[in-house]
């Protein structure tokens, strides 16, 4: 019966390349597989784009755009409302595509249908909301318009490891805002966005307003796009070393860019903290989407008077979990992307006890079918480990002591990175100073997980450029006319 049903959605994702409103296969006739990691089997075989078919998506973005900018922001926002409408009667189907191809347990899935639907209802509502200014200049010599105007068409590009959520933090406000798109997934992941562009179309998507290439050669299919003077803005989630080689490409044609990139999340407990809080959220902020998330917590900065009660308690629930296919009941930990991910995660934690770290439990890869890694706790981990400066992107909670507020700062603040932090205090007036002393673009201030459509998400530092949701995200789509009238 699952495996029926199973058979039956994948067979329902397009297996075409998405351009003018027309699916076909790729120009050179190329196909690439898309594995379930946690069998190691692939399950669909689609189009593999080739640069010629990268710049017929970019002409079909162009050329639906000086219709789709002057289409009222009324029906853009239905557009998007419908597709919400649409993403809500499959939340089922979706949430099982993802456990499929990214391997997360199946209720994290439902609940990224949950946020990742909420950027489409919430730019639905934006599209109305964007305003100018009219006015009379200070000196009285004029009057002065602001207005805001799409910025033209767009180059997406997405990572695996949220694949409805990344999408529609891009789709939604670009529409929203009058632009037209060209979406790359990642090649691990794709099937999510073809079947949510599937719902687009369903839902009204006139033909080039959004276009989709599935790629095997990302840098090669994405370059000339790049280049190419017609795009007018890059938005990019990924990791830091490819936005800033992105971030070069895009300076030839001085683009518009969003850059969503990688994080080495603090979480710091002090000793007055509420300890039993402090656990929920470590689990929460390690531990969803099985480590693999830009905002996961990577480094748990634990005062020393707590550090090891904190460590026994992780410890405890981290050995409740159960490791499987998303797809069974009662699996808390999927497996990991890929062969590369274990072997990272496994040579961090080496790195880390050989350097003098406790190794609480785990640490060890599971024998296959599927790239599985156990969840792991290592505390006393020492200064100088690389799992402290590398993004761990598995299930492992690292726990570093602290001995006062400044060391634990400093400890925080010692990384290249400033997507997010989580601070855990009973204290007001601490948890205030910690906004202001921690370099980060969010904080969880006593909460685990701090995602919402409705908030700017975005880093500091080496994190990135630009911010996605809320208010501000429409912006990152939008460019500011001021024109200065002659007095009435
Ligand atoms: P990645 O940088 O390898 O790939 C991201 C995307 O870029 C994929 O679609 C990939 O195919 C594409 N890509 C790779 N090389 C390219 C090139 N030369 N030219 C054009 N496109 C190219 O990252 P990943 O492994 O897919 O994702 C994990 C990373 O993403 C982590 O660092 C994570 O922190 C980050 N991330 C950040 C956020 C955020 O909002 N800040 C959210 C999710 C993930």
């Amino acid at each position: 019966m699952t495996a029926d049903r199973e058979a039956a959605l994948l067979a329902e994702v397009p297996d075409g390349l998405f351009i003018g409103g027309v699916w076909r296969p790729a120009s050179e006739g190329r196909t690439l597989r898309v594995f379930d990691p946690a069998t190691g089997e692939a399950v669909k075989t689609i189009a593999d784009a080739s640069v010629a078919d990268g710049t017929a998506a970019l002409d079909a973005a162009v050329a639906a755009f000086p219709e789709w900018s002057r289409t009222p922001a009324r029906e853009r926002a239905e557009l998007l409302r419908r597709t919400f409408d649409l993403l809500q009667e499959r939340k089922e189907d979706i949430a099982l595509l993802m456990t499929i191809e990214m391997g997360k347990p199946l209720a994290e899935a439902r609940g990224e249908v949950v946020y990742g639907g909420e950027f489409i209802r919430w730019f639905s509502e934006e599209a109305a909301h964007v305003q100018g200014r009219y006015g009379a200049n200070p000196e009285g010599t004029g009057r002065m318009i602001v207005s805001q105007h799409p910025v033209g068409p767009c180059y997406l590009i997405t990572p695996w490891n949220f694949p409805l959520a990344m999408a529609t933090r891009k789709i939604a406000p670009a529409l929203a805002a009058g632009c037209t798109v060209v979406i790359k997934p990642a090649e691990l992941t794709p099937l999510t966005t073809l079947f949510f562009v599937k719902l687009l179309e369903e839902a009204g998507l006139p033909a080039g307003v959004v276009n989709v290439l599935t790629t095997s050669s990302s840098g090669k299919v994405s370059e000339p796009i790049i280049r190419d003077p017609r795009l007018r803005k890059l938005s990019f989630t990924g990791s830091t070393p490819v936005g800033q080689r992105l971030l070069e490409q895009a300076a030839e044609g001085v683009l518009r860019t969003s850059m969503e990139l990688g994080g080495n999340a603090p979480f710091v407990v002090f000793d007055d903290a509420d300890l039993d809080k402090a656990v929920d959220g470590a689990m929460a902020a390690k531990f969803r989407n099985i480590g693999q998330a830009c905002t996961a917590a990577n480094r748990f900065i634990v005062h020393r008077s707590v550090a090891d009660e904190f460590a026994r308690r992780v410890t405890e629930r981290v050995q409740n979990f159960r490791i499987g296919r998303g797809t069974e009941d009662g699996v808390t930990i999927g497996p990991l992307i890929d062969d590369r991910a274990v072997a990272k995660a496994a040579a961090l934690v080496e790195d880390a006890v050989g350097r003098g770290a406790q190794l609480r439990t785990g640490g060890k890869a599971v024998d296959g079918p599927g790239t599985f890694y156990e969840p792991t706790v290592v505390s006393d981990v020492r200064p100088g480990s690389d799992i402290l400066r590398e993004e761990i992107f598995g299930p492992v909670l690292a726990i570093i002591p602290f001995d006062d507020e400044d060391d634990a700062v400093r400890i925080a603040n010692d990384t290249e990175y400033g997507l997010v932090s989580y601070v855990y205090t009973e204290n007001l007036a601490r948890g205030q100073r910690m906004i202001e002393r921690l370099e980060t673009g969010m904080m969880g201030l006593n909460m685990g997980v701090v995602s919402n459509a409705a908030a700017p998400f975005g880093g500091w530092k080496f994190s990135g450029l630009g911010r996605e949701g809320g208010a501000e995200g429409i912006h990152e789509y939008l460019q500011t006319k001021y024109t200065l009238t002659p007095n009435p």
